[in-house]
């Protein structure tokens, strides 16, 4: 990327206003005072310069009003009508007074109620024209708005922008403010993208972008204004990936001269599928190369990620270097340690637990052990893998994640070792937009096959009415000596929740499956006790699991055939196909019951979508398309970006465009020290101030 000799610096041409209105408090602005300034702090704006990144939510195409009679009650609707009659003040209690104007555009009526507004009422003048906007109310007889939004029909604006609004802000202020707001910024100096980006994608500039992104001349403007924002927004977040990415890129002596893994193959029980085979090459031959690896495995619920990692720690092994393996939760770590110490134990290898149920006696014993190079590989929670352990000569960091750890975080982890190679496991499948997103600064492998003989599990959706029938269904799987999970829905208020599921197996335990042994799992346990309990459930002494949706992630059970969900409609799509996965996994015929009462159409075509589709990853685009990303991983901290204006379902394309550019752009200066490229590095360090080298 060459960088033009005529490139207009920002900084360096003077052209700062935009720079500088970023330092100047909204309250500058005519109008503006300490309660309004409160108001746009609730929306995070505290300057001039954010307001101006304050983007409209939507558009009111005032070019197109509707006849009257054509719009349709309950929706809002652009009308151009002329007043003609205006009815004097109503007081209808203290503090409370409603003017009515009546308006016609030819078509039909409308009755317009204003509340205590007397400057708005007076602004209607009687045979004059507007335009409104509004929710329609009223009948077929008369139209009806309240409140509406007041445009000057003769006014140059065709599309009037729609902000985000909060309580006692009215869109007439920002409206108004914003305006100001785009009077202060002059020249069109500032352009932070460089020259031959904004030729080679086709985008205008920014100066033209701000001024259409708020009141756009057209659609076809609004359309290049929102292309280049969106553009900006997503290459910024994909530098600062790729510079984070870029950093984990300096060399590493790790590396493996012996990669064959043929003794590991052979002690095998089963043969790894083609995919997985596939991606253990790819990490084997990222992990003999002076590049450390840092690499996202992911694939479906039981396509067998832990064998990629198994196959792994045996090569760092053999090569000499000690491996660590860390999960979000102790009952996880344990699981890991039993299927890496099975598979491992017998070709030699020293596996260790570390967890924090472990006396402190037994801690120290084992660290010492780890220090001293008489373990091979080191299962545990993150807290105790990461904080105070040491290693020998660690090799491979492997992380079990569940969307938990943003860039920054992942980044201090990598930073406690000598440049190991790093294999994040994504606990769940999630949709490729995603994955760009929050793992951008990793090589993504994706296990796309499932080992044969898997059976589909079949999925039913059931009305509570039915739940009897299910109950007996399951007790004659529990006959036959198999398993059962019953998972009820997670409830915020802790004391609720563990009420909710604790009654609800007294009356099972007392009621249907009087007779049979039951465990109680759920958040409020001691680490301890939910170990216990999913060890009798492990062992097989307890035949029907009572859960909630802490069985979620990766519990193994073979013996267990039965997923009953309650109250279905209160998961997500993603979160229900994690929880069917819980069974399934052995050589029996298993089921999953889907229990729930709402019969709205949104509920039947989710469950309904559930009940056709066994691919995760088709699930968890759906649930993206239908919850949003912030919504798609629950209340769990995810480290998704809030992008102000990118989409992150719509804007696929651009967000892969971008990927590729960053890297290019990275890979030619990696300090984004060219000037050209000021303006970029100005706004990634903005965006991520943690970013490397920015
Ligand atoms: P996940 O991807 O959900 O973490 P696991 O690694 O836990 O999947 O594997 C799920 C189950 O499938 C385990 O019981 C494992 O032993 C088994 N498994 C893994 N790979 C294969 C294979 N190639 N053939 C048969 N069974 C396999
Ligand atoms: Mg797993």
């Amino acid at each position: 990327m060459s960088t033009g000799q005529d490139y207009r610096d920002p900084v360096l041409l003077g052209g700062t206003a935009m720079l500088e209105l970023f330092e100047r408090s909204v309250q500058e602005l005519h109008g503006v005072g300490q309660k309004r300034a409160q108001l746009y702090g609730k929306l995070g704006i505290a300057t001039i310069g954010e307001l101006l990144h304050l983007f409209p939510r939507s558009y009111i195409d005032v070019t197109n009003p509707i006849p009257v009679p054509q719009t349709v009650i309950g929706e809002p609707a652009a009308v151009r009508v002329r007043v003609y009659k205006k009815l004097a003040e109503q007081r209808i209690r203290k503090g409370l007074s409603l003017f009515k104007v009546y308006a016609t555009d030819g078509a039909g009526n409308l009755a317009i109620t204003i509340f205590n507004n007397r400057y708005a009422y007076d602004g209607l003048k009687l045979e004059e024209e507007y335009l409104l906007y509004g929710k329609v109310g009223g009948n077929f007889v008369m139209r009806e708005m309240n409140s509406p939004l007041i445009l000057e029909a003769g006014g140059d604006l065709t599309m009037q922008p729609v902000y985000p609004l909060t309580e006692g802000l009215t869109s007439k202020m920002v409206i108004t403010n914003q305006k100001e707001a785009l009077s202060m910024v002059t020249g069109g100096a500032y352009e932070p993208l460089p020259k031959e980006i904004l030729e080679q994608y086709q985008l205008c500039s920014f100066n033209f972008a701000l001024q259409n992104i708020h009141f756009p001349v057209d659609p076809f403007s609004l359309g290049l204004a929102r292309k280049r924002l969106v553009f900006e927004e997503l290459l910024t977040w994909q530098l600062g990936l790729a510079l984070v990415k870029q950093k984990n890129s300096t060399s590493t002596d790790v590396t493996l001269s012996d990669t064959s893994i043929e003794p590991f193959l052979q002690a095998l029980p089963f043969t790894l599928t083609s995919a997985q085979q596939r991606v253990i090459g790819e990490c084997l031959a990222d992990a003999s190369s002076t590049v450390p690896m840092n690499r996202l495995v992911q694939g479906d619920v039981g396509s067998g990620k832990t064998m990629v990692a198994a196959a792994l720690c045996y090569a760092m092994a053999k090569n000499g270097y000690q491996s660590a393996m860390m999960a979000p939760t102790e009952i996880l770590a344990s699981q890991h340690f039993k299927t890496l110490s099975q598979l491992l134990s017998p070709l030699g290898l020293r596996t260790c637990l570390l967890t924090g149920s472990l006396t402190k006696k037994q801690k120290e014993l084992l660290k010492e052990q780890i220090r001293a190079k008489e373990v091979d590989v080191v299962v545990g929670t993150h807290a105790l893998v990461q904080d105070s352990t040491e290693f020998a000569s660690l090799g491979l960091v492997i992380t079990d994640e569940q969307h938990r750890f943003g860039v920054n975080q992942r980044q201090k982890l990598v930073d406690k070792g000598e440049h190991p190679h790093v294999l994040v496991m994504s606990a769940t499948p999630i949709p490729r937009t995603l994955a760009l997103i929050l793992y951008g600064d990793l090589d993504i492998s994706i296990i796309d096959e499932l080992p044969k003989g898997r059976q589909k599990i079949d999925t039913f959706f059931i009305p509570p009415s039915k739940r009897e029938r299910a109950f007996g269904f399951i007790k004659q799987h529990l006959d036959e000596g198999r398993q059962a999970y019953i998972v009820c829905p997670m409830i915020e208020n802790g004391e609720q929740e563990v009420a909710n599921v604790t009654g609800y197996a007294q009356r099972l335990r007392e009621g249907v499956f009087a007779g049979y042994t039951l465990g109680v799992l759920h958040g409020k346990m001691k680490a301890e006790e939910k170990e216990q309990v999913m060890r009798a459930f492990q062992t097989g002494e307890t035949q029907l699991l009572v859960a909630t949706t802490v069985v979620e992630v990766g519990v193994d059970v073979p013996n267990a055939v039965i997923m009953m969900i309650e109250n279905a409609e209160m998961f997500g799509l993603s979160q229900l196909h994690q929880l069917r996965g819980r069974v399934g996994r052995g050589e029996h015929k298993s089921s999953c019951i889907l229990v729930s009462g709402l019969k709205t159409e949104e509920n039947l075509s989710r469950l309904g979508t559930m009940c056709s589709t066994s691919d995760g990853f088709a699930i968890a685009e759906q649930d993206l398309k239908q919850r949003g990303p912030g919504d798609f991983f629950g209340k769990r901290q995810h480290g998704l970006p809030a992008f102000k204006i990118a989409d992150m379902v719509e804007d696929l394309s651009v967000l892969k465009e971008t990927q590729r550019l960053a890297r290019e752009i990275v890979s030619q200066d990696p300090g984004l020290a060219e000037l050209g490229h000021k303006g970029l590095r100005g706004l990634v360090s903005a965006l991520l101030p943690d970013a490397p080298t920015v």
